[in-house]
C-alpha cells in the first residue's frame, strides 16, 4: 500500500508542470458544473469518484504548487520530500495531541523537526522550550499574542503586588483588575492583517494594535515614541515586530543593536516581543554578504519572547503548517492547558517533551511536523539556503528588469544606487505601471496572459502590483525569460489597444 503510494506520488512529481498558471474557463466551468449537488444516498464508490477527482476537479485547481511561475500572495511550493512525507501522514492518521511516548513516536517526530528548524534559523533550541507545529502564521499569531497578553498582566500583578494574575485561570477583566492595568495594547509597524484578527479573537481587540513608525520611513520604530508608550500608567503591552513585510518583504529592523535596545526597553516596562516572521525568519539561513541587507534585518530576532514562523510559504511544505516558538515554557501552559482531564495525560510529568494539546489551540491534530522533518533531512541546511538563494536571485532579477524598464516603476521607491536598491530586496518585488490606466488593469493584465501569476495590492493609495518569489524551484535562467516576456507583451497589448 505505501510502497504503492510512494511510487504514485514519485511519478506525480517527474510529470512536467502544467503550462498555464491558471486553470482555462472552461477546465473551472466544467469543474463547477461537475460539483456533487446532494450527498447521495448510496456513495457512487471509489473508482468513479477517483475519476470525477482527476477529470473535473483538479482541471480546475491553480498551478500554485506545481509551477514556481506562480507569485501570487506567498505562496510556497511543495518539495518532493515534503510530499511524500505528507502523503504518509495521511497514510498512517496519527493524532499529535498527546505525548504517549510507549505507544508512537509521533509527538518525539514533531519536537525533533521542531529543534531542527530551530537550527536551520541558527536559534539554540535550548533556549527555545515551547515550540509547537500550527496551522499557519495567523494562528501562530494568536499563540503569540495569547502568551504575551498572559506575560505582561502577570508581571504587571508581580509588580504591584504579590498576588497573581493569570488571563488564562481568571478571565482578562478580572486580570486586569488585580494587575492594576486598564489597557493592554500591541505596538507594532506595517503588521500583517492577522495580528489584528488575533488581538480581536484573544480579547485585546482591533484597537489596541497601534502603529508607531517613524514618519518618513513606516517600517521602522520609532523609538523614543515606543519607550513613552510602554512607559504610560496603567498600561501593559506587546511589542509585535514585522520580519518581514508582506507588501515589500522589507524587515522592521536593521540591526543587533537596534533589537538590543528594543529589548532594553521593553525588560524595562515588563513588555513581551514577538516577531511576526511568517516567510522574513528564514533570512536567518543567509550569509553571504550579498544579503547583507536581509541578515541584518535578521539579527538578534533570537532576542524576542516569541516567534511566528510558516511552513507553507518559506519552508516549501505541504498546507497547513506554520510553528510557534517561545522561550517561556510554562506560559504555554497557563494559556493552553485542559485542566483536569486525566484521560488526556501522558502520565509522565518529567518528561521534557509537552503534550501538543496543552501548548496550542487544537486537541487532535495532524502529524504535520513529518513533512517538515523529511524535508530538513532530505535537503540539509545547504539545501535550503540554496533554494532561498535562488529565489532571492530571481527576485532581484525581476527588480533589475522593473527598475530598468521604462514603463514600470519599482516600490517602495529609494533614492540610491541600483545595487543598493536591489540590496534591499528579499523575495518580493512591489512595482506598479507609470502608465495610469495601465495600472489600473495591471494585475488583471498580468494574470489574463496566464503565463505568470501576481496579486494585487495598494501603495500609497495607488493599485500596486507585487511578486512573491516563494516555490523552491524558482530559477533565474528558466523563469526570467518567461517573466520578462509576460510583462512586455502585457505593455504591448495596452499600448496596442489606445
Ligand atoms: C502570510 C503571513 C501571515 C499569515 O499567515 P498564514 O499562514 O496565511 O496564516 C502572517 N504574517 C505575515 C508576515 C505573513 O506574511
Amino acid at each position: 500500500m505505501i510502497a504503492k503510494l510512494s511510487a504514485a506520488i514519485a511519478g506525480l512529481h517527474t510529470e512536467p508542470p502544467p503550462e498555464d498558471v491558471l486553470p482555462s474557463e472552461i477546465a473551472l466551468t466544467h469543474a463547477r458544473e461537475k460539483l456533487i449537488q446532494h450527498l447521495p444516498t448510496k456513495g457512487v464508490g471509489l473508482e468513479d469518484t477517483i475519476k470525477h477527482l482527476k477529470e473535473d476537479i483538479v482541471p480546475g485547481f491553480n498551478a500554485s504548487s506545481r509551477s514556481s511561475n506562480y507569485y501570487g500572495f506567498v505562496t510556497g511550493g511543495t518539495t518532493p520530500a515534503a510530499s511524500l512525507a505528507d502523503n504518509l501522514v495521511t497514510a498512517w492518521d496519527q493524532n499529535v495531541g498527546v505525548h504517549l511516548p510507549k505507544e508512537t513516536i509521533a509527538t518525539e517526530v514533531e519536537d525533533k523537526a521542531l529543534s531542527l528548524l530551530c537550527e536551520l534559523l541558527n536559534l539554540d533550541p535550548a533556549q527555545w522550550p515551547y515550540r509547537t507545529f500550527t496551522t499557519g502564521a495567523t494562528a501562530s499569531n494568536i499563540l503569540g499574542l495569547a502568551c504575551g497578553r498572559e506575560y505582561i498582566i502577570a508581571e504587571a500583578a508581580a509588580i504591584r503586588s504579590s498576588s497573581a494574575a493569570s488571563v488564562g485561570h481568571l478571565g482578562i477583566y478580572e486580570a486586569l483588575h488585580r494587575a492594576g492595568l486598564d489597557k493592554i495594547q500591541v505596538l507594532t509597524t506595517v503588521p500583517h492583517s492577522s495580528l489584528s484578527k488575533a488581538a480581536s479573537l484573544i480579547g485585546m481587540g482591533r484597537a489596541s494594535v497601534k502603529t508607531i513608525a517613524l514618519k518618513d520611513s513606516p517600517l521602522k520604530f520609532d523609538i523614543p515614541r515606543l519607550e513613552n508608550m510602554l512607559k504610560e500608567a496603567g498600561t501593559a503591552s506587546v511589542v509585535a515586530i514585522s520580519a518581514a513585510e508582506v507588501n515589500t518583504g522589507l524587515f522592521a529592523t536593521s540591526g543587533l543593536n537596534q533589537m538590543k535596545e528594543i529589548r532594553r526597553i521593553c525588560d524595562m516596562y515588563g513588555a513581551w516581543i514577538h516577531v511576526d516572521g511568517a516567510f522574513g525568519i528564514m533570512g536567518r539561513m543567509l550569509t553571504s554578504p550579498s544579503y547583507q541587507t536581509i541578515i541584518n534585518g535578521c539579527a538578534g530576532l533570537d532576542l524576542a519572547d516569541s516567534i511566528t514562523g510558516d511552513g507553507h510559504k518559506l519552508l516549501n511544505v505541504p498546507y497547513d503548517c506554520g510553528f510557534f516558538l517561545s522561550r517561556h515554557r510554562d506560559i504555554a501552559f497557563h494559556v493552553f492547558q485542559n485542566p483536569n482531564a486525566a484521560y488526556l495525560s501522558s502520565g509522565l510529568s518529567t518528561d521534557t517533551i509537552m503534550s501538543p494539546l496543552n501548548i496550542g489551540i487544537e486537541n487532535s491534530r495532524r502529524l504535520r511536523a513529518l513533512p517538515v522533518y523529511a524535508s530538513l533531512m532530505a535537503y540539509g541546511k545547504d539545501g535550503y539556503r540554496e533554494m532561498l538563494e535562488r529565489q532571492v536571485q530571481l527576485a532581484r532579477a525581476i527588480a533589475e528588469f522593473i527598475i530598468e524598464s521604462d514603463d514600470f516603476e519599482l516600490l517602495p521607491i529609494f533614492a540610491g544606487e541600483k545595487d543598493e536598491v536591489l540590496g534591499n530586496v528579499y523575495m518580493i518585488v512591489l512595482f506598479r505601471a507609470n502608465d495610469e490606466g495601465l495600472n489600473k488593469e495591471l494585475v488583471d493584465r498580468i494574470k489574463t496572459t496566464r503565463k505568470i501569476y501576481v496579486s494585487g495590492t495598494a501603495w500609497e493609495g495607488k493599485p500596486a502590483c507585487r511578486f512573491a518569489v516563494s516555490n523552491w524551484m524558482a530559477n533565474v535562467e528558466k523563469d526570467l525569460p518567461v517573466i520578462k516576456e509576460a510583462l512586455r507583451g502585457v505593455v504591448d497589448k495596452y499600448k496596442a489597444q489606445k
